[in-house]
């Protein structure tokens, strides 16, 4: 090749560099990985060409260098590989670099929107961002010539003979004016930290800079991007637990510790490796998504891997690598492959394998942890069937107490106490020890255990357990009182009167907070129980509490907060407040029913029979209205209602502000009352 040939590059497609521009628009950096794993990919053939003793001279030391000129807007890769001869510039550049990629463009054609950068094009994909390209090369061949082939974007390519002595590739590009971001140091460096992180052969961009007369300075070592081992090709019996958490802190330097680590490593069906680390997650706000990296032999490929694992795998941490991963098709594509459902499940099962180990093999330290790991396992529970089959084995749960528990031994533990009159095993639990404590404490007098249930996905989960652990049902410990809680027999219910029920019902909400529901019930809760009972019932709580996550019941978030109130009748203070009641408070007027006229009537006797009627009800509107008074006004001036029911909302944490002080106030007078009597 003595003169100088001009050529058009075989493109299928009509004109294939503004396809490349409009194509991969979104993901242009991804040129720097391309251009780098090629000349990587020559180094390592050099490599083993010496190895396998068909190249015989000198090596010397493989490396790729990144070299950028910010000034001129000129950018090179440079490696020492097995260079290309002429011929092979004009087979593997100019002829075929496009028929794969020509062929990728026609079938996904419709599907524009769907392509994302993971389509690698290899070395043409320079073109996103420079005007102009150029090779230089020297193959390790003997007596190869060294060529330069040069394109400036169109079809139309030179080539000649170039006078580079040494073996090897330098890739030229001239950044063009849209792509000026690429032409800053800054830039460049963070690309190839993202790439090339842990690429198989040194890649240098400039020198390590140290700090000098005020300023950093280059020294003369050079600066090597891909210094940290790739810790998850080698093999888990070599490693450490120090070796895992270093290489989590060359990962993500300044994140905390991780609870646990998962080595994967599978050859069959497909090719996958890598290293997940369980982080602390304390609370949803603070969930660090997107942290897992996946990479294709070493190559950093996205660190959104949504559609390769599951979602609640997503707040894990660490690396993936597989060769096996689809990567030049698009996402909805991904989600429907085979191979990467697979990989899914297979790294699903992997995570449920290795804590089902650490709960067999190292109890201790799964309860030290639980507290930060439930979330990412309730998660899983909830959102995987097949994880959360698994998950039965090794959930614990840790109660108000603090202790921890398989679900196995905790079923044990309380089957005796807490089973119900229906057989039905009955799980208590608390989502505030501090507010809900005195339910807890009258739980336990009764010798129940009562869970702590505080995760914000609890009400969702409490839902998922009771479907999965069989006849059993969950009961947050103030939705009833401590005897209804588990009921283990039939009761007894008051006998009252209509009208006195009535009467109960308005006593009682004439002196309880307003702006809430209440349902008062009168009960029989045994002579030395609290006189009266405030509870939420748990269907509603709960259901309130899931609409409030966004769990798309609305109805139910939107209700005022009701309540239950259960009137304790065999409490000797409720039945003298019921028989003051009865002697301050005039039953209420009855006013006789008023008969319809017959349907023969005549018009006449018919207006007259309407508005008897109509007087009759406006009569009964009154007597109501005056019975109801005449309730208040009694309610309002019995101190001891007052007391006990400001009781009964101070249990609750509900007694609030001008309430709170007016019981305060009530309390100092009834208790001087009755000791100064
Ligand atoms: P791919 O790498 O997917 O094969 P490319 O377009 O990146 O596609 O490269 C085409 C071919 O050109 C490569 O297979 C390789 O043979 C050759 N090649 C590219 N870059 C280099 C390089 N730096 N040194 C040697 N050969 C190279």
């Amino acid at each position: 090749m003595a003169n100088k040939t001009n050529g058009k590059i075989g493109v299928t497609t009509e004109n294939i560099f503004p396809v490349i521009k409009q194509f991969l628009y979104s993901d242009h950096e991804i040129f720097l990985r391309e251009l780098v794993a090629n000349a990587v990919d020559a180094s390592q053939k050099m490599k083993a060409l010496a190895v396998s003793g068909d190249f015989k001279g000198e090596l010397g030391d493989l490396k790729v260098s990144v070299e950028l000129d910010e000034d001129k807007h000129v950018l090179k890769i440079i490696d020492n590989g097995i260079g290309m001869t002429g011929e092979e510039v004009d087979k593997y550049i100019n002829q075929i670099a496009f028929s794969s990629a020509g062929e990728f463009l026609s079938k996904y054609k419709d599907q524009a929107g769907n392509i994302i950068g993971h389509f690698g094009l290899g070395f043409y994909s320079a073109f996103m961002v420079s005007d102009k390209v150029s090779i230089e090369s020297l193959s390790w061949k003997e007596g190869s010539k060294a060529v330069e082939w040069v394109c400036d974007g169109s079809p139309e390519y030179t080539m000649e003979e170039s006078g580079k002595s040494d073996r090897g590739t330098v890739i030229t590009l001239y950044l063009d004016k849209d792509a000026e971001e690429f032409a800053a140091r800054g830039r460049i460096k963070a690309l190839l930290d993202k790439y090339c992180k842990f690429m198989p052969v040194p890649v240098i961009f400039g020198k390590e800079q140290e700090w000098k007369d005020d300023k950093y300075v280059d020294t003369d070592k050079d600066q090597i991007i891909n210094k940290i081992e790739p810790l998850w090709i080698r093999k888990p019996s070599e490693l450490k637990d120090e070796d895992y958490m270093k290489f989590y802190k060359d990962l993500y330097p300044g994140n905390e510790d991780p609870l646990f680590y998962i080595h994967l490593n599978v050859d069959y069906p497909f090719h996958l490796t890598g290293i997940l680390y369980f982080p602390k997650i304390k609370d949803r706000m603070a969930i660090d998504k997107n942290k897992i990296q996946l990479y294709c032999d070493r190559m950093f490929v996205t660190d959104h891997v949504d559609n390769i694992v599951p979602d609640f795998m997503t707040l894990l941490h660490g690396v993936i690598d597989s060769p096996d991963i689809p990567l030049n098709v698009s996402r909805s594509y991904l989600q429907s492959d085979s191979n990467v459902k697979k990989i899914s499940g297979y790294i699903t099962k992997k995570v449920a394998d290795r804590l089902e180990e650490i709960f067999k093999t190292q109890r201790q330290a799964l309860e030290s942890k639980w507290d930060n790991l439930k979330l990412f396992i309730e998660y899983g529970m909830l959102s995987d069937e097949k994880f959360c089959d698994r998950a039965l084995n090794f959930a614990l749960f840790k109660n108000t107490e603090g202790k921890y528990f398989s679900f196995d031994e905790y079923k044990k533990a309380i089957s005796d106490a807490q089973t119900d009159k229906d057989k039905k095993l009955v799980y208590l639990y608390a989502t505030d020890t501090e507010t809900q404590y005195p339910f807890i404490e009258e739980a336990r007098n009764k010798g129940y255990d009562v869970l702590l249930m505080d995760c914000e996905l609890d009400p969702h989960y409490v839902n998922l357990l009771e479907r999965r652990l069989k006849d059993s049902r969950f009961a947050r410990v103030d939705s009833d009182s401590a005897d209804n809680l588990i009921p283990k027999e039939e009761k007894s219910r008051p006998t009252l009167a209509e009208a006195d029920e009535k009467d109960l019902s308005e006593i009682f909400k004439a002196v309880l907070p307003k702006g809430n529901d209440y349902y008062v019930t009168a009960e029989n809760l045994g002579e030395n129980e609290a006189p009266i009972l405030i509870t939420q019932s748990e269907f509603m709580r709960r259901y309130r509490e899931m609409s409030s996550m966004g769990g798309g019941m609305n109805f139910y978030g939107e209700m005022p907060d009701s309540y239950n109130i259960k009137v304790n009748m065999q409490n000797p203070l409720v039945a003298s407040i019921m028989n003051d009641k009865k002697s301050s408070v005039n039953p209420e007027e009855a006013v006789p029913a008023v008969e319809e006229a017959p349907k023969d009537a005549t018009e006449e006797q018919k207006k007259v029979a309407e508005e008897a009627k109509k007087k009759a009800d406006d009569a009964r509107k009154v007597a109501e209205d005056a019975h109801k008074s005449d309730l208040d006004k009694f309610a309002e001036g019995n101190d001891i209602l007052h007391q006990i029911t400001d009781l009964a909302l101070l249990a609750n944490g509900m007694l609030k502000g001008k309430a709170l002080s007016d019981f305060i106030a009530r309390s100092r007078k009834v208790v001087s009352d009755a000791y100064l009597k």
